[in-house]
């Protein structure tokens, strides 16, 4: 039953958004029906596990967690005033993740994983995390893990793919939502995944804004992709960040919402 709405919900808002005229809408509201199926279905498939809950998150997690669970809702939670600070939304209602029992389960239900280093990912609505245990000792006390994992974990950087997307519905180029995640996590945690390296020819913005994640050389792209975001900020602060985030929440292209709000556009920004 939970399956059959979903359809008869998306006819009725296609219905509802043609009689409006709104394209934009429209594939917002597409975006936004279809995100929150994955969302229960994620939920539903992760209802044989444990599940907590803090202020703002609800957290699906394995049976034998090892005490890891409170450790993910703090460092959510941490992150969170933050992340939606600096975005200027908050999304409605409880945020979900969920932490699958290994890595090969959470590979599995987003279907492949590029590497085993992999510690968080934002994927279809939901903040997806392998158990922990696999890289943060259970014999360390609980305070020590839970600021690594904090420092080190995914929460602030996924969080700000959640937070993007729900404001936007979708209307961001990948460089962009890798740009701001590392952004922000590296002024919430101080990580840094990447660094500059001699000698290497960067990417061009057509390369960047085409297929950036089967880019080969991904630190790089990485890297270039929070370089762009820092450029973003030293021109207009975070008030510059927020504003634009502001018109790609309602349907504004990204390169007119860089070219309205910076007054350039997202080549000349690339530029050298
Ligand atoms: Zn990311």
């Amino acid at each position: 039953m939970r399956r059959r709405r979903w359809p008869l919900l998306i006819v009725g808002l296609i219905l509802l958004t043609l009689l409006v005229g709104n394209f934009d809408s429209l594939r917002s509201d597409l975006y936004a029906a279809r995100r929150a199926g994955q969302v229960q279905a994620a939920q539903f498939a992760a209802g044989g596990d444990q599940v907590r809950a803090n202020s703002h998150f609800v957290l699906y997690y394995p049976r034998r967690d090892g005490n890891y669970a409170s450790l993910v809702l703090a460092a959510a939670e941490k992150a969170y005033g933050k992340v939606t600070g600096d975005l200027g939304y908050s999304p409605p209602g409880k945020l979900t993740i969920v932490m699958y029992p290994t890595q090969a389960a959470l590979a599995a239900a987003v279907g492949g994983l590029p590497d085993e280093t992999v510690v968080g990912l934002y994927w279809e609505g939901i903040i997806r995390i392998p158990y922990p245990g696999t890289w943060i000792p259970a014999a360390w006390p609980e305070s020590v893990r839970a600021a690594y994992f904090f420092q080190n974990g995914p929460m602030a950087h996924e969080l700000t793919h959640l937070v993007l997307d729900y404001r936007t519905d979708g209307n961001y180029p990948s460089w962009f939502t890798e740009g701001l995640a590392q952004y922000e996590d590296k002024k919430i945690t101080g990580y840094v995944w990447t660094s500059p390296r001699d000698n290497e020819k960067p990417y061009s913005y057509a390369q960047l804004d085409g297929s950036f994640y089967s880019l080969p050389d991904q630190a790089l792209a990485y890297h270039q992709a929070l370089s762009l975001v820092e450029r973003l900020a030293r021109l207009r602060g975070q008030a510059g960040l927020r504003s634009l985030i502001a018109r790609l929440a309602v349907g504004t292209r990204f390169p007119a919402a860089v070219q309205q709000v910076y007054g350039l556009t997202p080549e000349r920004l690339a530029s050298p």
